[in-house]
């Protein structure tokens, strides 16, 4: 199951980091990165021109209704 987990990638602007994770690692790896990194900053996340894409696909796989959108 493992091989067909979808990655993400991600990007810190002050570390100059561009990496791919694993979509089930994702938020422990931010966390992980920004708690080491950046004193829980919120500096390192997904690269914004997929955020949008990641979000309709997360929410897919989990079957979560995450509410309102900007749909206007
Ligand atoms: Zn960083």
């Amino acid at each position: 199951m493992s091989d067909d987990d979808p990655t993400v990638p991600i990007v810190c602007e002050d570390c100059g980091t561009d990496t791919r994770v694993p979509i089930s690692d994702l938020r422990e790896t931010l966390d992980r990165h920004n708690e080491n990194q950046h004193d829980g900053d919120d500096v390192a996340q997904v690269a914004p021109r997929i955020a949008n894409e990641l979000a309709n696909v997360v929410a897919e796989d989990m079957n979560l209704d995450l509410g309102s959108t900007d749909d206007e």
